[in-house]
Order: C-alpha cells, then structure tokens, then sequence
C-alpha cells in the first residue's frame, strides 16, 4: 500500500499519529527532500529505503512505487505540509490507478495554518473576512488568468500566498492594486515551525523592502490581510446572549 502522508511545515512533531506511525512501519520512504526536514526519517526502521525525491522524474517515482508495492509493504510518499496543497500527487495517484495499485492520502498541517499560528492570529475574523484565499503568483508554472492575484486581493480576504516571495515585488505590486490601499498588513513567515523559523511585519507599503533586506527569497508564506492588525467582532458562537444547540443564552 502506498500512503501519501504530509509531514506538516517543519517541526517534526506536527506531523500526525497516524502518519508517524506508518513512517515507524514503512519499508520504503521517497520523500520531498527540498522542503521535508530529514529529522522525520529518525524513526524509519534500520532496514527502510530512504529515497530523495527533489532530483527525481515523475517516472523515477512510479518506478519505485512500482518495484516495491506488495500486499504487506509499506510505501510512504512523505510530502511537505498537507500533500493536497501544491503537493503534485493528482499525476501520481492518476499513474497509480492506471496500474491497479492502491493508495492512501494521510492529511497534514499545511505551512499556511502553521504560518498563521507563528504570527498568533486567525485567518477568519467576524466583521473582517469569512474566507482564506491560499494561492501563488504565476512563475514558471502558469496561474489560470482569473486566478489573477490582482483580482483575487480586491475580494479583500485573508490570504496565504505560496511558493512567491522569491517575487515579491510582482507580489505586492498586483496586492497594491487589488486592494487600492497601501496600508494592508502583511506578515512573511520564513520556515514556519523551524528552529529558524523567521517572521517579518509589515504593509503592502513596506514590506518588499525588509523581505529582500531580510534576503528571503524561498521557503515563505506571504499572509495578507485585516486579519493581521486592527479590529474585529467578538464571536457570537461564545458570546453570553447566544444560543446554538449545545448552549441556551441569557437574552
Ligand atoms: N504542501 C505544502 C506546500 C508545498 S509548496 C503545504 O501544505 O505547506 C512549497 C511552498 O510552501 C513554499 O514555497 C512555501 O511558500 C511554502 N512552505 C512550505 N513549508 C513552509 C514553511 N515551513 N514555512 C513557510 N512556508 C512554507
């Protein structure tokens, strides 16, 4: 059985239960060794095959999952963050059902929760923003044109920017004229859950200048959005005066 586990940002605690407990028990890992930090293969077995994906074709892959797959191994695909986000496993799940092989996808943290959480804020405020745009800027991989960052940013949502501040000035420049404001607040977080994670603050206005400062230029989340400075409504879900099916309120 293959198992797409995602390994969470960084920090190798916050991968789950169940994806730690199939790496302990797996006969072969080929993980992201880009993004993936190596310290998870600590507690792989002395006779596991450790494979490194970041120089291997998609092809190389398959092949793998191919020589190895038998009713009682264990195949761990071990991706960065959660693996349904920008992880690449549609083609392989795709090329594992053309050949009758079974599979499993194992969530995990993504970097763009674990990035929030670095900052200490909520991506969804009442009276702020109800929705979180996770998206990238076009580079060699394109964007779909209405996916255009511009025209995302004049929603005025919260936003998780990936695999983009190596373009920030792209970035922010497209984010200036969705939101017709300069003054939005962005937070960079570089290695979200590392032992050297780093957090950058700022506006649309400045925030260009400390990243490239910074000499950030990969392995960052570019959150954006009222969500990160200024007010908000309280919850009405624990508010005294409010009654849901699990609690009568005191009008
Ligand atoms: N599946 C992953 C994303 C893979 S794409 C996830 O859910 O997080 C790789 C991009 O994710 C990077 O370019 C960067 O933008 C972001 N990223 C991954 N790990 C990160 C981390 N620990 N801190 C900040 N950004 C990270």
């Amino acid at each position: 059985m293959i198992y797409f586990i995602g390994a969470g940002p960084g920090d190798v605690d916050l991968i789950t239960v169940k994806g730690r407990i199939l790496l302990c028990k797996a006969d072969v890992v080929i993980y992201a060794g880009s993004l993936v930090w190596e310290e998870h293969l600590k507690v792989c077995s002395r006779d596991c095959l450790t494979f490194n994906s970041a120089s291997m074709t998609l092809e190389e892959v398959m092949a793998v999952y191919k020589e190895h797959d038998s009713e009682n191994a264990i195949i761990v695909r071990l991706h960065t963050g959660d693996p349904t986000l920008y992880g690449a496993i549609r083609e392989q799940m795709k090329a594992l059902e053309e050949l009758g092989l079974p599979f499993e996808v194992v969530p995990g943290v993504s970097s763009f929760t674990a990035a929030c959480a670095a900052v200490d804020r909520e991506f969804t405020l009442p009276g702020v923003s109800q929705t979180v745009i996770i998206t990238r800027i076009e580079g060699k991989t394109p964007v779909p044109e209405k996916e255009d960052l511009e025209l995302l940013a004049s929603h005025q949502c919260s936003m998780a920017i990936f695999l983009s501040v190596q373009e920030i000035d792209r970035v922010i420049e497209k984010l200036k004229s969705g939101y017709q404001r300069d003054d939005v607040p962005v937070a960079v977080v570089y290695k979200a859950s590392w032992p050297d994670q780093r957090v950058l603050a700022g506006t649309l206005g400045d925030i260009a200048d400390k990243v490239k400062e910074a000499g950030i230029d990969r392995f960052a989340q570019i959150l954006v959005g009222d969500f990160l400075e200024g007010d908000f409504e309280r919850s009405l879900l624990y508010h005294p005066e409010f009654s849901h099916g699990y609690r009568k309120g005191d009008p």
